[in-house]
């Protein structure tokens, strides 16, 4: 029995999922060595919720909030890491707790995909899981080791590519500036063939923006890395829309985005392309300042 939803450490969630229901059922991440990412650094340790919690959680939502309740997102960083049996007993008890929600969604690493393998991805599928969110961040394998994302261009391809052929919509982050200037034109050039291999549903921008405690910070005030400024970003926006072969709903739904750049490829393309054109003769002062908040 609970008095309500219990949450350990740092909740993230996707700003899509701002509605949703949070119930946690993972604790922190598994692999926790993003250089950029600061949300579980400093703990708690990854840990998997059991069922019943989960479900004792599940079953307090639909007491107190039943029909307000119209998508679920399961935190924390790496929910597909779960057991598939008992992942799908959740999935399977969620939607029949709340029979009419629109979606079911997860964040979940490529390398943590690809171990999941096709039969469970479709068995988490038929349960009732609707989205897996991905993060690329980028398709160049030089910057995927720099950065420690533990996947390569090949994993996040294959990983892509079974969460869609498991009937399970996909939605990859990529992260502007995220190979600084030394890789900025390798950076859009493999995250393009990247994309363009994996066809993802969504594909959400975010820009680089170093936060505290991350090892990449350290990087940029020892100078090995040098981070790109507001037009550099938007010239990577500009080629990155330019030339992805693909039909994905583009969102630039976050706030580290110097502009906001939304629409569906290809019939939005020019309309986009224009966006971060005029962008690009604005002052770069006008721009959200390179850094932000506590560095
Ligand atoms: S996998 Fe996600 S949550 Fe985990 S360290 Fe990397 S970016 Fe952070």
């Amino acid at each position: 029995m609970t008095n309500g939803l219990r949450y350990t450490g740092p909740i993230y969630r996707p700003p899509s999922e701002a509605n949703s229901l949070l119930v946690q059922t993972t604790i922190g991440c598994p692999w926790n060595k993003c250089t950029f990412c600061m949300v579980y650094k400093k703990g708690p340790k990854f840990k998997i919720r059991s069922v019943k919690e989960i479900k004792e959680d599940l079953l307090w939502a639909k007491e107190n909030y039943n029909s307000s309740v119209k998508t679920v997102f399961f935190p924390s960083g790496n929910t597909i890491i779960m057991k598939t049996e008992d992942f799908v007993e959740i999935l399977k008890y969620t939607r029949k707790l709340f029979p009419n929600l629109k979606r079911i969604t997860i964040y979940g690493s490529a390398q943590y995909v690809v171990q999941k393998g096709l039969d469970d991805l479709k068995k988490i599928a038929k349960a009732g899981l609707s989205r897996i969110h991905v993060g690329l961040e980028s398709g160049d394998d030089v910057i995927l080791k720099r950065i420690k994302k533990g996947s390569t261009k090949d994993i996040q391809i294959r990983a892509g590519k079974l969460v869609k052929k498991a009937g399970i919509k996909l939605s990859e982050y990529i992260i502007l500036g995220i190979g600084g200037k030394e890789r900025t034109k390798e950076h859009v050039e493999e995250t393009v063939k990247a994309l363009n291999n994996i066809y993802p549903d969504f594909i959400r921008i975010r820009t680089f923006l170093p936060k505290i405690s991350t090892p990449i910070l350290e990087e940029i005030q020892s100078g090995a890395f040098q981070i790109l400024s507001p037009c550099e970003v938007l010239q990577e926006t500009y080629t990155l829309i330019k030339e992805l072969k693909v039909t994905s709903q583009v969102y630039s739904d976050h706030y580290t985005n110097y502009i906001h750049v939304n629409g569906k490829l290809p019939e939005d393309r020019d309309t986009m392309l224009q966006t971060i054109e005029t962008a690009l003769k604005r002052d770069e002062k006008s721009f959200r300042k390179v850094y932000i908040g506590t560095v």
